[in-house]
């Protein structure tokens, strides 16, 4: 995209009146999705824009989430940006602290760092009709901007179970995405509720130092290989040197991700491959047979995330190490009660129960054209057009929106497809000046009755998980892979947009 000059008076700085800013592009969050739509910009020549970042820092889930063995269980030549390989990532399955410290990285070699107004958490967003623009409250601060990139993640807000006596415990308790590092757990007995991907990465990472675990299990997950390895000098070296080494790891877990991701809908005869794979390394990690059918999940392989771990189920055959399956009653003063009225008791009680995946944007109030609530179009499950613009809500665009997560997959791959995308509307939106384009409901319907009919047949159906709203409905999984998605929304086609003027004169708006 050619540079569109934007007539901003004062691009990405504060007016000296009541906290008002003006800017074209306002994008809410600076977490891969958020950076991944301002490097997009800036790569286009585009620099009009700002970041609203609630915390002090820059990382999304990368920044919150520092609980003990934090890593991303997708490779990192993979899970990184394909315009900014890093060829010195410690290990092919990068920690936590590392990840951010790339996205910092990132931040720097942009300059981005000044167009971030960070403790600016975001309460509600507005688009005014008259004027074709969002007017987005943050703090004390107002936001006036052209267009409006919500890019909060699916994974930002923590949810605790919904058990009760959660507050009548007397220890030390918290949720696995606000990790208390002042808790000291040496020694202690510590008591585990929940069994996804994060609690596979920590509870082996703290058995060594508790006295005693319980791991109260509700489903069994299905637990693959991780493939690691340490990367040393002589690769650091190599993928410098060679980049056609670094393209092929890249490309080899894309691959194997991509053929996966057809297992998980459209060629349900693969999936018992995988759970072969699952139940071999279960029989292998887990000699004792009522330990071992304790672990063995009881549904498809795959309708929940797969996990990848070679240290999760060996920790069930340490002494101090106790899984319990009996469900839950309620959390008492000393510890967790389960149903057949046993009494666990604990010293510290850690969280790792999840997400609130399927409540996009919340908490922030969203009003588009008209005064219609976002809550509301969305209360039988968030939908979007290719996960990124909904009718009624012209100029806003998604980042990770309803149906862009995958079972199986880089996000970073998706958020690259995304950016491209909204970069071509922002180009067109900077173009014309004070247009909004709104995508037109019978395009918008027809795109999500044709998803939800291929989500029908993925084994998503098969099982509760966060992918799902209450109801059932699949709200955040993309059904098929990655190039598919990239195929679909690679171009930007203004024939699916309504052209929205505004109200009254433009006069003083920045496109
Ligand atoms: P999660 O996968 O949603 O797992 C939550 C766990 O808590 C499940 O085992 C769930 O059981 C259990 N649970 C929830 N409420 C419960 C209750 N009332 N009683 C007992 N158990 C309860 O959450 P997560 O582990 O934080 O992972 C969320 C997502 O974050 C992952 O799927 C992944 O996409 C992402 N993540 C990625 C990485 C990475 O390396 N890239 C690492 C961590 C997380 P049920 O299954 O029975 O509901």
């Amino acid at each position: 995209m050619t540079a569109p000059r934007v007539t901003s008076a004062t691009p990405g700085e504060r007016s000296d009146f009541g906290g008002t800013e003006r800017t074209t592009v306002a994008i809410v969050g600076t977490g891969f999705g958020g950076l991944a739509m301002a490097l997009e910009l800036l790569r286009n020549g585009f620099d009009d824009f700002v970041l609203l970042e609630k915390g002090d820092d820059v990382g999304g889930v990368w920044r919150e989430n520092t609980y003990p063995g934090a890593a991303c269980d997708i490779p990192s030549p993979y899970y990184s940006l394909s315009y900014e390989p890093n060829p010195t990532w410690s290990s092919r399955f990068s920690p936590q602290a590392e990840i951010q410290q790339y996205m910092r990285g990132l931040v720097d070699k942009y300059r981005l760092r000044p167009k971030i107004r960070f403790g600016c958490e975001v309460s509600s967003a507005t688009f005014d009709e008259a004027t074709n623009t969002w007017r987005i409250d943050a703090g004390g601060t107002t936001i006036v901007a052209n267009v409006f990139v919500p890019a909060t993640g699916q994974l930002s807000r923590p949810k605790l179970p919904d058990l009760p006596g959660l507050d009548e415990f007397t220890g030390p308790s918290f949720h696995s995405a606000q990790w208390d590092h002042s808790v000291d757990l040496t020694g202690k007995r510590v008591a585990v509720i929940g069994t996804g991907a994060s609690a596979v990465q920590f509870v082996p990472a703290i058995q060594p130092h508790v006295a005693h675990m319980t791991v109260f299990q509700r489903s069994a997950p299905w637990i693959l290989p991780r493939p690691e390895v340490q990367y040393r000098k002589w690769h650091h070296t190599l993928f410098k040197l060679v980049p056609p080494v670094r393209l092929a790891e890249r490309f080899g877990f894309w691959l194997l991700c991509e053929v996966i991701s057809l297992g998980l809908v459209d060629a349900p005869w693969m999936r018992p491959l995988i759970s072969q794979i699952a139940l071999r390394k279960l029989r292998k990690e887990v000699p004792d047979p009522e330990l071992r059918g304790k672990l063995t999940p009881d549904y498809a392989a795959g309708c929940k995330r797969g996990l990848f771990s070679d240290d999760y189920l060996p920790t069930f055959s340490k002494p101090n190490v106790s899984l319990e399956t009996t469900s839950i009653e309620r959390v008492e003063p000393n510890g967790v009660r389960t149903a057949d009225g046993t009494l666990h008791e604990a010293d510290v009680i850690i969280y790792a129960t999840g997400f609130r995946a399927t409540e996009f944007l919340g908490p922030i109030t969203v009003r588009g054209a008209g005064g219609r609530d976002l809550a509301e179009v969305w209360r039988d499950g968030a939908f979007a057009y290719k996960g990124m613009s909904v009718p009624g809500f012209p100029n806003m665009f998604l980042m990770y929106g309803p149906n862009t997560n995958l079972g199986c997959g880089s996000i970073i791959y998706m958020l690259e497809t995304q950016a491209g995308y909204i970069a071509q509307v922002i180009r067109e939106v900077a173009r014309r000046r004070g247009i909004a384009v709104d995508v037109r409901e019978d395009v918008c319907t027809e795109y999500n009755r044709a998803l939800q009919k291929r989500l029908d047949r993925s084994v998503w159906t098969l099982c509760s998980s966060w992918y799902r709203n209450a109801s059932g409905r699949i709200t955040n999984n993309w059904p098929g892979t990655v190039l598919a998605y990239r195929m679909t929304a690679r171009r930007w086609q203004p024939s699916d947009y309504r052209t929205v003027l505004p109200a009254r004169s433009t006069e003083g708006v920045t496109v």
